[in-house]
C-alpha cells in the first residue's frame, strides 16, 4: 500500500510517500521558520500564502523522490487538523483536488495522531498498546495509545504547552522564535541545578500539566536581575528552567507507565526532539524496566512522513474521507 500524504497544518509544507505505513521512500519539507523568524512566532496569513506558493513543487519532490507516480499511489492522506485553518485549508484542497483527479481515496488525519504515530517509523516492533507523552508547540498531553489511532488520555496541559513554554522563555531572552532548539543549544553550557524552579502542581488530576507558573518564575528572575542591574548567567537560566520542564514530564510520564503496567513508553511532538527530555526518559525508563522509544528528531517537528504513516492505518481500517472534507482547527484527540 501506498499513501501519498500532506501536511500543511502550521509552518511547514510537507509531503511524503509511505510504502506499508512504515517504510518512507521520500519526506519533502519545506519550512517557513526562516520568514516567521522576523516577526518572532508564526504569522498564519503569511503561512497561507507561503503554503499555497511550495505546496505544488513539494509533492511534485516527493513523488519523484519516491520513484512512483500518483498513479501509483492507493489513497491520498491529509492533515485537516488542528492547526492554523488557513494553513490546514491549502493541503486539504490540494489533497482534494488530487483524489477527484487521479481517483483515489481521501483519508483525513489527525495532525496529534501524525506525531505519535512518527514512533512507527524508526521501530518496526513498536505496536499499540503503549503510554505516549505528546509535546508540541500547541500540545501537551500524556495518552495511552490503545490501538492505531485510539487514545486515552491521562492528563494534559491546563495552560501553556510544553514547545509554547519554551518558546516564550526564548523569546524572553532574545533567543527568537522557534525557541526549543535554542533552549536545548544553550542550555549545554548551563548547570541545570543553577536555579530552583518551581515543579508545576496542580490539583485534581495527578497527571495534568501547567508551565505558566514556571513561564511566570522564570520571567519574574530576569525581571529581577534586571532591575538589580545583576549579571545573569543566561545557560544557567536556561539549564534550570528546562531540567524544571524534563523533571515534570518524566516523572509524570513513568509514574502513569507503572500505575497502568505499561513496559513501553513512547514521546513525540517538537519538543520530542529535546536532548535532555530524550535523557531523562531514557534512564528513567531504564531505572524502571520499560522500553522507551523516540523518533529522530526530523521526525518530531513537523514532517508529511508521520502523517502518512497515521494515514496507513486508518486507510486500512477503512477509513475514507469524502470531497466535503473540512479543515477543523480545534479538532481534538480522539475525534473524527
Ligand atoms: P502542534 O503539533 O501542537 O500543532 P506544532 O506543530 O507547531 O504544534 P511541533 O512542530 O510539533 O509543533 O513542534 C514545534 C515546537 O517544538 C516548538 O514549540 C519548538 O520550540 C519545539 N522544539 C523543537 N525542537 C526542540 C528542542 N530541541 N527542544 C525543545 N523544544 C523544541
Ligand atoms: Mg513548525
Ligand atoms: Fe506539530
Amino acid at each position: 500500500v501506498y499513501i501519498l500524504a500532506i501536511e500543511s497544518s502550521c509552518d511547514e509544507t510537507a509531503a511524503a510517500v509511505v510504502k506499508n505505513g512504515r517504510e518512507i521512500l521520500s519526506n519533502v519539507i519545506s519550512s517557513q521558520i526562516d520568514l516567521h523568524t522576523l516577526y518572532g512566532g508564526v504569522v498564519p496569513e503569511i503561512a497561507s500564502r507561503k503554503h499555497i506558493e511550495k505546496i505544488n513543487q513539494v509533492i511534485e519532490s516527493a513523488l519523484l523522490e519516491s520513484g512512483l507516480t500518483l498513479e501509483n499511489m492507493d489513497a491520498i492522506g491529509v492533515t485537516y487538523g488542528p492547526g492554523l485553518v488557513g494553513a490546514l485549508l491549502v493541503g486539504v484542497a490540494e489533497a482534494k483536488a488530487m483524489a477527484y483527479a487521479a481517483d483515489k481515496p481521501l483519508v483525513g488525519v489527525h495532525h496529534i495522531e501524525g506525531h505519535v504515530s512518527a514512533n512507527f517509523i524508526e521501530h518496526p516492533d513498536l505496536e499499540p498498546p503503549f503510554m505516549c507523552l505528546i509535546v508540541s508547540g500547541g500540545h501537551t498531553h500524556l495518552v495511552i495509545v490503545r490501538d492505531y489511532g485510539e487514545f486515552e488520555i491521562l492528563g494534559r496541559t491546563r495552560d501553556d504547552a510544553a514547545g509554547e513554554a519554551f518558546d516564550k522563555v526564548a523569546r524572553a531572552v532574545g533567543l527568537g522564535y522557534p525557541g526549543g532548539p535554542k533552549i536545548d543549544k544553550a542550555a549545554k553550557e548551563g548547570n541545570p541545578q543553577a536555579i530552583k524552579f518551581p515543579r508545576a502542581r496542580v490539583d485534581g488530576n495527578v497527571y495534568d500539566f501547567s508551565f505558566s507558573g514556571l513561564k511566570s518564575a522564570v520571567l519574574n528572575h530576569i525581571n529581577h536581575a534586571n532591575m538589580m542591574g545583576e549579571e545573569m548567567n543566561i545557560p544557567d537560566l536556561l539549564a534550570s528552567f528546562q531540567n524544571a520542564v524534563v523533571d515534570v514530564l518524566v516523572s509524570h510520564t513513568v509514574e502513569a507507565a507503572k500505575e497502568y503496567g505499561f513496559k513501553k513508553v513512547a514521546i513525540a511532538g517538537g519538543v520530542a526532539s529535546n536532548s535532555a527530555l530524550r535523557k531523562g526518559m531514557k534512564d528513567a525508563c531504564e531505572k524502571n524496566g520499560i522500553a522507551f522509544y523516540y523518533p529522530s528528531p526530523i521526525y518530531c517537528t513537523d514532517n508529511a512522513a508521520m502523517i502518512g504513516t497515521a494515514a496507513y492505518y486508518e486507510f486500512i481500517n477503512g477509513a475514507r474521507a469524502g470531497l466535503d472534507l473540512n479543515a477543523v482547527p480545534n479538532l481534538k484527540l480522539g475525534e473524527r
